[in-house]
């Protein structure tokens, strides 16, 4: 490959960058975590789960300093709560992207060396 269609290619990658950055210079606050959809219990006692779950709940596990956190998401909050998570996931699959876009613009740079290699023999 010449180093022409070496710099064309590397541009492509610049612009993908770009694209993948974009999402992350926006405000909109993160939920950063795991999020399960089970089944729980309400906790009245004359109520049928209290023999099997039933009730859907929905919990959001978090660490902080090694401490696992779970908290249950009242059903109000759910629907805002799942929605600042995906924000959140959308920037863990960018992040990746961006380290395979890292990958592949080094071994560009790699091969850009190995073209532009010579042999020293005597002058
Ligand atoms: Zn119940």
């Amino acid at each position: 490959m010449s180093i022409k269609n070496f710099a064309q290619t590397l541009e492509r990658l610049e612009q993908k960058r770009g694209q993948l950055m974009t999402p992350f210079f926006e405000t909109a606050p993160l939920i950063v975590g795991s999020i399960t959809q089970t089944k729980g219990r309400c906790g009245k006692p004359t109520c049928a789960c209290v023999e099997q779950p039933t009730h859907d709940i929905t919990l959001l596990l978090t660490s902080e300093n090694k401490q696992r956190k779970s908290q249950l998401i009242r059903k109000d909050d759910v629907e805002e709560v799942l929605a600042q998570w995906h924000r959140y996931k959308d920037l863990k699959q960018a992040l990746t992207s961006l380290k395979e876009l890292n990958q592949e613009e080094i071994a560009i740079l790699l091969q850009i060396i190995q073209e532009r290699k010579r042999t020293y023999e005597k002058l």
